[in-house]
């Protein structure tokens, strides 16, 4: 009971000793090996650049980070601003990790958005859901100076209602209104969670309702293709997910180990708990 009382409360302290913590570096050198197997099974026409691995870190103690990142890791995706803000401003990751890029991952209220983008290297938020949201990321930002934040619009590709996100139809105008409302916003992709899919099953239709979400954002705005990213894929479907063109996944338990509680779980209780 101990432990998984100090792991929920996601208190990141090195003095926590963690089974696993061996384990960490094997872990990611193995994902980046199934991501780079996934790459090269795809259909041709898909670019050949290797997709981005966001590792989840949400309530692993700071030394799981720092240990990731002593293993070549960069980019760390948490989805509570509070534990965000906390590991990004902890002494250790600040003196072991200097180029740790943090993504916010989890559902994003308006009342704390001035909090998370005072977290030190905020690379990106990619859980923009609403005009309001995206205009208040961008004053804030703007108030900061320097250059535009990257964020990725969430899209509720399942239309389930436990999850946030844009539905598809929404998405073109809320990308529209980053586009032109929102100077301080550099808007850089789609990001979906998705509902449980057993990848045996077939083609994961949230997956493929992102892929057409980008398609018709691209023929609507005028982008390119190769300039809308797609985050999407978890533990159990990244491979899937890079396999139909993911370029960003977020991979958490394969990588850290088993959590107190599972993923969808987690998304729900973060939802839940906002209204
Ligand atoms: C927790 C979480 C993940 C990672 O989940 P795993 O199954 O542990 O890989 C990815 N994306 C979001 C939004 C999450 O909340």
């Amino acid at each position: 009971m101990g432990k998984v009382s100090q792991r929920e409360k996601g208190r990141a302290s090195l003095s926590i000793v963690m089974d696993g913590m061996d384990s960490i570096g094997p872990a990611l050198r193995q994902v980046l090996q199934r991501i780079a197997a996934a790459s090269s099974r795809r259909a041709h026409d898909l670019p050949v650049v290797a997709p981005r691995l966001v590792a989840v870190s949400k309530t692993k103690p700071v030394s799981a980070v720092i240990e990731a990142y002593r293993h070549g890791q960069r980019h760390f995706g948490e989805n509570y601003v509070q534990e965000l803000v906390e590991k990004a401003s902890d002494p250790q990751v600040i003196s072991n990790c200097p180029e740790i890029k943090w993504h916010f991952i989890g559902h994003l209220q308006r009342g704390n958005v001035s909090k998370l983008l005072g977290a030190r290297n905020l690379d990106m938020v990619e859980t923009i859901d609403s005009p309001k949201l995206a205009d208040k990321v961008s004053s804030a930002w703007g108030r900061c100076g320097g250059q535009r934040l990257k964020v990725m619009v969430q899209v509720n590709t399942s239309e389930e209602e436990s999850k946030h996100g844009m539905g598809m139809t929404d998405a073109v105008a809320i990308i529209q209104h980053v586009m032109e409302r929102c100077p301080s916003l550099n808007f850089v992709g789609l990001m979906t969670i998705g509902a449980e899919h057993d990848p045996s099953k077939g083609l994961n239709p949230d997956f493929q309702s992102l892929l057409i979400c980008r398609q018709k954002v691209c023929k609507h705005l005028n982008l390119n293709v190769e300039d809308v990213e797609l985050s999407m894929g978890m533990s159990h479907d990244f491979e899937h997910a890079v396999e139909v063109g993911a370029t960003s996944v977020r991979v958490g338990s394969t990588i850290f180990g088993m959590r107190p509680y599972p993923a969808t779980q987690a998304v729900k209780k973060v939802s839940g708990g906002d209204r």
